[in-house]
This record gives structure tokens, C-alpha cells and sequence, in this order.
């Protein structure tokens, strides 16, 4: 089992971007690459309505075109946000959790128009914390 994972800086940038777009509701994707290195953060939707409160529902047909679009890449695992919420992830976030899978949840902070990251939170299966990188852009 890893103990970390590393966003390259094409991934890390589309991570933020994700993740700090204004949205009421989670925001939920996919992280793409192989071994340790994420090389790509794809989004999903979040199928769960809004008045349901926190959350995300996503659907399978989504990920298995998503996997199939970047068949060259594993899927390392997914990422969603916590508006103003622990960083921790919930008994449900653990459950729906593929076998194998990791988890970055990123801790949002602020109003949902203008959202700043507060906190990065990784883990893997049953709730084992991993160390999540950034790999710095060359000079
Ligand atoms: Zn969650």
C-alpha cells in the first residue's frame, strides 16, 4: 500500500482548479497516473442535489468513460471537497471508497463563492493517513 501520493504540477493545477470552483455542492473527481504520481485530476459530477446538504453521488458510467478516455493512466484514486468540514473523511467516504483506491479531501474555507483551501487530508482503504505531495514546477 502506498504511504504517499505526488501531484505533478499539471495535476496539482487542475486539482485547485476543481476544487476552488464556486459550487454550492462537493466537488468529486478522479486521480489519474501510476505508481505515486498523479498526472491528471479529472472531474466528476455531483449527482447529489444540493438540498441533501454535504455529500456526493457519482456514478459508475462517468468513471469507467473517464478511465477509458485515459487508458494509459491508472486510476490512483478520487478527491472531493468538505465545505468548512473536517478534513476527515466521513464512514460513508470510507465505505464508497473502491478497493485499492486513495483519497485526497481538501478542506474548504469561506463562502462558497470564493472558496480557500483550508486543509489536504490523504488516506487510503480503511481510513490510513498518506503524505500528499506537490511536485514543484521546474524553474
Ligand atoms: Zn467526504
Amino acid at each position: 500500500m502506498r504511504d504517499f501520493i505526488r501531484f505533478l504540477p499539471n495535476a496539482r493545477d487542475a486539482l485547485f482548479r476543481i476544487c476552488l470552483s464556486p459550487s454550492r455542492q462537493e466537488q468529486v473527481g478522479l486521480l489519474l497516473g501510476d505508481d505515486t504520481d498523479v498526472r491528471h485530476v479529472v472531474a466528476l459530477t455531483n449527482l447529489r442535489p444540493v438540498i441533501q446538504g454535504h455529500g456526493f453521488r457519482i456514478a459508475q458510467g462517468e468513471i469507467d468513460r473517464l478511465r477509458d478516455a485515459h487508458s494509459g493512466h491508472t486510476v490512483l484514486g478520487r478527491f472531493h471537497t468538505h465545505p468548512n468540514t473536517s478534513a476527515r473523511p466521513s464512514n460513508s467516504d470510507i465505505a464508497s471508497l473502491p478497493p485499492g483506491w486513495c483519497e485526497v479531501i481538501v478542506r474548504l474555507s469561506g463562502r462558497w463563492q470564493a472558496p480557500q483551501v483550508a486543509q489536504i487530508h490523504g488516506y487510503c482503504g480503511a481510513d490510513v493517513p498518506i503524505s500528499v505531495m506537490f511536485q514543484e514546477r521546474a524553474a
